[in-house]
């Protein structure tokens, strides 16, 4: 071995400890089983002063292949038997090596056996399976014959125990690393190599020390990682303050010049990680270590310094799922994390502020994502520059931020100040805003529910417009609980089929005839409560939900429109409430097609009732989608007109045909001049533009008269009908067609 490379197991050879550490026995223990005294004496005589790989002999000596046995199952380390064939019996000599192959499982222990007549000899297939080393008769072996046959057996041993020893020394090895690959930190670790080492060269975990390079110390500052025995109270120590000179002088030798050290007394291992970092360990050992031992030492400290390279790696890996890469901030993980401990610990007034600017996505099509990604880097930087570093910054998902820390650190317009700057991007200015959700950390049992929290109120703030703070209070908690909770039974109801249509009769001013049908959602929910549309429409527009419960109500009215027909009502036009997400969806006209083909429905007796709101998302698509739709004969109505984004501008430039004057005005006509006022106008802005007015809401004869006078063309309203289910609807149809 030379001392070249860094971390080569290397030996020290000064002044004291210059002796080749040897195996424990000094001697190679030979066994001579023979009747023969004379033959006992003769071998001892030609062995004398023999020495094999610079080892002497030592003879033991028996006189039968039963004292042999008893021998062998006592003592252990016999290198050789000569063996005499013919002792107690013919076969005793064959039957002792029976037993010792089989028996005793001396496997590499060899034996040479002798004979005095050649006829005696064994077959050839005996010596193959007993494994003999060699056969002579006893006139053969002059001295130098024996010391030929002798040197080559104990030879032929000392490599099959060497094996012996590395195959279990290497099972050891593999089996450590197997259990270091699971090891989590290099202080585990480092506990683990010194369990290993242990037991690996054969000492008690006592007088075990690993150390490491801290670099919090400063440069070639080294801290005890792991320790065992005598030693267990140094963990955590500098080994600067280590008062064991020999101890931390052999250490710190290690770590500076990167290599192990074998004397007599201890080894001391050096394990590279990297070119320039590793640990080392220190044990103490009773004996010197032998060959084969320094071998394994080698081979273990390769391996481990492998497994320790993998467990940075998975260190890194652990840290990856913390850190958000993109901007260099924790992550969502990390902050639940984050928020857990801050729960444990009880700091009572800290809040949570999840931070999310406004109009990103908008902003990131506009301008492109290398806008986004540069726009991201900087509010991240921001935060956690203008932030103490006692307030913890993550990025919980693409333009979502949240700060954690105390109240009086993390408040709105705190957050609202560092985005008041604009932000410099390709050097150009862009000023953003942003909306909060503020809720406390102390409130709720875990970190994710603190996140959800804030979640609902960032969602509130963000409903309410740019620039908006909205902070969670149990209420608000309750309320949005509630409506998933609503939502939930909602999508089951409409699995089982709970909900189901009532429709409403319309009925011409002038005429007193029925028109046309309202058809309106129902839903019975389980409990036996009936839930209104007012509830539950918005919680489905909401969730998309409205999308499957729109395309069923469409084809339940129509269907029952057909069946209307059937019973003699062939001239009535069903009116269906269409929501603005609806008609967002692409394909609805495709919808209608196939709704108006499957239900065998003329495009002339359908209506589609549509919101004011329909203009929010831009006029020139929704004029292109209606005049499509008007172009089959369908008719549009606006519902609730007057109540929501009226902008009398846009009205002119849709296609539309009735106009639906929100009940509220209607009850209001008789009893305010206001109102009486409002309905006036609505009625002649029809009239103006084209379109047939329809007032709701008609509860008595006196509005209905008013309606008529004013110049209305229809009504609907509790006067004439509430809404029915089919079978009621078809009853009081007929009813009304007959009186
Ligand atoms: P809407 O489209 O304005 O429907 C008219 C509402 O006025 C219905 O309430 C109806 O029952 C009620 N109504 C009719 N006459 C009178 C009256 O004389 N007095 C009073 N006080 N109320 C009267 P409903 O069925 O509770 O529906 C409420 C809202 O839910 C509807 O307002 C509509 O916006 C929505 N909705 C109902 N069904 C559907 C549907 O199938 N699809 C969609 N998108 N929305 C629906
Ligand atoms: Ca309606
Ligand atoms: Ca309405």
């Amino acid at each position: 071995m030379s001392n070249s490379s860094d971390d080569e197991l290397i030996l020290i050879e000064d002044d004291q400890q210059t002796e080749t550490p040897a195996r424990k026995e000094k001697y190679w223990r030979i066994l001579i089983v023979d009747d023969d005294k004379d033959v006992h004496e003769a071998t001892e005589f030609a062995l004398s002063g023999m020495e094999i790989q610079g080892r002497s002999l030592r003879l033991f000596h028996v006189y039968s292949g039963r004292e042999a046995i008893d021998f062998l199952d006592r003592e252990t380390d016999i290198a050789v038997i000569l063996l005499d064939v013919v002792m107690e019996s013919d076969d005793a000599g064959l039957k002792t090596v029976d037993a010792i192959r089989n028996e005793l499982m001396l496997l590499n222990t060899r034996i040479i056996l002798r004979t005095g007549q050649p006829g005696q000899a064994p077959e050839a297939e005996t010596i193959t399976r007993y494994d003999i080393n060699d056969y002579k008769t006893k006139s053969e072996l002059t001295q130098s014959r024996l010391f030929t046959t002798l040197t080559s057996a104990v030879r032929c041993y000392d490599q099959l125990e060497r094996l012996d020893a590395s195959r279990r020394g290497l099972e050891k090895i593999v089996a450590s690393s197997h259990q270091f690959m699971a090891e989590q930190g290099l202080q585990s670790f480092a506990e683990g190599v010194i369990t290993q080492l242990a037991s690996l060269i054969g000492v008690a975990p006592e007088g075990l020390v690993c150390a490491a390079t801290d670099k919090n110390i400063g440069p070639g500052g080294y801290r005890v990682i792991a320790a065992a025995g005598n030693y267990r109270h140094l963990i955590q120590h500098r080994l600067s303050e280590i008062d064991n000179q020999h101890l931390a002088r052999s250490l710190g030798h290690a770590l500076r010049n990167r290599h192990s050290t074998i004397t007599k007394q201890d080894v001391t291992l050096y394990f590279r990680k990297t070119p320039d970092e590793g640990f080392a360990a220190f044990i103490e050992t009773a004996d010197p270590i032998s060959e084969v031992d320094q071998n394994l030492l080698e081979i273990f400290c390769t391996n481990i310094a492998l497994c320790a390279n993998n467990i940075d790696l998975v260190g890194d890996l652990r840290r990856d799922s913390q850190i958000d890469r993109q901007v260099d901030l924790p992550n969502r993980n990390a902050l639940i994390a984050e928020l857990d401990r801050r729960l444990a610990t009880a700091a009572a007034d800290d809040v949570l502020a999840l931070i999310d600017i406004d109009q990103f996505a908008a902003a990131n099509d506009l301008l492109g994502h290398q806008y986004g990604d540069a726009m991201l880097k900087a509010a991240a930087l921001r935060l956690r520059t203008l932030f103490p570093a006692n307030v913890f910054v993550a990025r919980v998902a693409g333009d979502t931020f949240a700060v954690t820390g105390a109240s009086l650190l993390v408040k709105a317009d705190t957050i609202q100040r560092i985005f008041a700057q604009p932000f410099a991007i390709e050097s150009v200015d862009h000023l953003v805003t942003v909306g909060i959700g503020l809720t406390p950390v102390a409130s709720n049992g875990r970190g994710a529910d603190t996140l959800e929290n804030a979640y609902i109120a960032l969602r509130r703030a963000k409903a309410a417009g740019s620039s908006q703070t909205v902070s969670f209070s149990k209420s608000i908690g309750e309320e949005t609980r509630g409506r998933t909770q609503l939502l939930r039974d909602l999508r089951e109801a409409l699995e089982r089929k709970q909900i189901h249509a009532v429709y409403q009769p319309q009925i011409d001013l002038c005429s007193g005839k029925i028109i046309g049908i309202e058809a309106l959602m129902r839903w019975q929910h389980h409990d036996g409560q009936t839930i209104p549309p007012d509830r539950f429409i918005p919680v489905a527009e909401q969730s998309g939900l409205i999308v499957p419960l729109g395309q069923w109500i469409m084809h339940e009215a129509l269907f029952a429109l057909q069946r209307f027909r059937a019973a003699g009502f062939p001239d009535l036009r069903m009116a269906v409430n269409i929501s603005t997400v609806q008609l967002r969806q692409p394909g609805f006209v495709d919808f209608i097609d196939t709704a108006l083909r499957e239900t065998g429905t003329s495009p002339h007796n359908l209506e589609l009732e549509i919101t004011e709101s329909v203009v929010l998302e831009g006029i020139e698509p929704m004029v292109a989608l209606l005049t499509e739709l008007r172009s089959r004969g369908i008719c549009i109505a606006i519902d609730d007109f007057g109540t929501g984004y009226s902008s009398l501008n846009y009205l002119e430039q849709l296609p539309i045909d009735h106009l639906k004057i929100d009940r509220s005005f209607v009850v209001s006509l008789a009893s305010s001049e206001r109102g009486a006022r409002i309905v006036r106008t609505i009625s002649k802005l029809g009239q103006e533009l084209n379109m047939k007015t329809v007032a709701e809401g008609v509860e008595d004869q006196n509005i209905g008269d008013l309606l008529q006078e004013i110049g209305c063309h229809s009504a609907q309203g509790y006067h004439y009908a509430r809404p029915m289910d089919e079978a009621a609807f078809l009853a009081w149809l007929k009813e009304h067609l007959c009186s």
